[in-house]
């Protein structure tokens, strides 16, 4: 058999495994018409899947009108036939998870770890967190199809270099590399907030969204972009940098990336959280000032709490941060026109006290109402986003989609 031939059939796989994704139980006729496969094609694959573990054929699926004659099988997924590895690298903390066909979590870890502490010692770490993971999951290695990783700032997909990671003062960490020979397993890496998007695409609200924007914000504010069924990164990976749109082109607040006036100097956490202790300092005896000096030790969830109690002044400054997120999602609108934006980060944590507004404001500024055409929902994955959407790369890298990942990249 040429070549060719192999990499048909390896698609012709994949295409049925992608349908079989999105469509929990199929007969091989229903597999025909979605994948354009012959039928006969469609037999012989299945019956290789069948082989293989990776599917069952499921009870008998009775049709009201062919009450005579063979009755349907049902063709679906065997959800523990394979496993993949998720990988977050947030910042200061990594999360590591093993999660089924349908990206379910079956085993997870995290781990705090010094911002700015050399890469080599997080890397290293993360690998033997995978390693202990792997054998305490009992799972065997060789079902494992792959592992994901979700970086910080910039990653050559191609080549898994996380070219640069402000946050983290990281610069030319060959991720992809280091991971591989610690673990012997296939690896991809990725910008982590471009996973997060790929996680709502795959496994969450965006499963039926053919354009969609993932945006999150906390230290740092990026957007992931999912466009005609595929992740879009860019020509060399940036696309979707929202967070240095540049909304005060004068006198604005200095930014990580060397601009001024970007939005992240805006909204960041570390942004909401100097205007919180504003307000607490002006007004002492504040709800604000009392969340503050209270016990918990987690300062958003204050400035969230005091709201909740109805601090104006807090509800105000949330409103006119929120009034920030609404311009740059108008913009983005305007340039994407998406079916859906999902928020996640603290745009999540603080959906009650954001997103009236920003529903507000994208109503007003983007054009010609395209705005109003828009779901904007809050993401249902909360803090596993990125490590769902890790593994949902390996999956889809490995086994799904031949046209996601690196081969996609080298084909430009
Ligand atoms: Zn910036």
């Amino acid at each position: 058999m040429g070549s060719n031939q192999v990499t048909a059939k390896s698609q012709n796989i994949r295409s049925i495994l992608n349908v079989l994704l999105y469509h929990q139980q199929i007969s091989r006729v229903e597999l025909a018409e979605l994948t354009g496969l012959t039928t006969a094609t469609i037999s012989n694959l299945v019956n290789e899947l069948l082989t293989q573990g990776l599917v069952r054929e499921n009870g008998i699926e009775q049709v009201a009108s062919r009450r005579v004659g063979r009755p349907r099988m049902t063709v679906e997924l065997i959800p523990d036939a394979r496993f993949a590895i998720g990988v977050h690298v947030g910042i200061g903390e990594f999360q590591i998870v093993i999660t089924d066909l349908l990206a379910k979590i079956i085993s997870s870890t995290k781990q705090k770890f010094e911002v700015c502490v050399s890469a080599e010692i997080v890397i290293q770490e993360i690998v033997t967190q995978i390693n202990n993971l792997i054998s305490q999951s009992g799972i065997t290695k060789n079902l494992v199809v792959g592992i994901g990783v979700g970086a910080s700032g910039l990653v050559n997909v191609e080549t898994g270099v996380n070219i640069n990671a402000p946050n983290l003062c990281w610069q030319n960490v060959p991720i992809r590399e280091w991971v591989h020979q610690g673990t012997g397993l296939p690896v991809i890496v990725d910008n982590n907030v471009r996973l997060m998007c790929l996680a709502e695409a795959m496994f969450g609200e965006g499963k039926t969204a053919n354009v969609m924007a993932f945006v999150y914000a906390r230290v740092g504010v990026g957007a992931g972009l999912f466009v005609n069924g595929k992740l879009f990164r860019g020509m060399a990976a940036g696309a979707g940098e929202i967070g240095h749109s540049i909304m005060i082109p004068d006198g604005g607040e200095k930014c990580s990336c060397g601009n001024t006036g970007c939005l992240e100097t805006l909204v960041s956490k570390k942004a909401i959280l100097r205007s919180a202790k504003q307000l607490a300092k002006e007004n002492p005896t504040g709800i604000m000032a009392v969340k503050f000096a209270g016990q918990s030790a987690n300062e958003m969830e204050c400035v969230f709490s005091a709201a909740e109690d109805g601090d104006e002044e807090v509800l105000k400054m949330l409103a006119d941060k929120a009034r920030y997120f609404g311009i740059a999602l108008a913009n983005l609108i305007n340039i994407l026109n998406p079916n859906l934006i999902v928020l996640g980060g603290i745009l999540g944590q603080g959906e009650k006290f954001l997103l009236p507004e920003i529903k507000k404001v994208v109503h007003e500024y983007s054009f010609s109402h395209l705005g109003d055409q828009v779901k904007i929902r809050v993401s249902g994955f909360g803090q596993k986003t990125g490590v769902i959407g890790a593994s949902a790369l390996a999956l889809s890298t490995y086994f799904y989609d031949l046209s996601e990942g690196i081969e996609q990249e080298k084909s430009f």
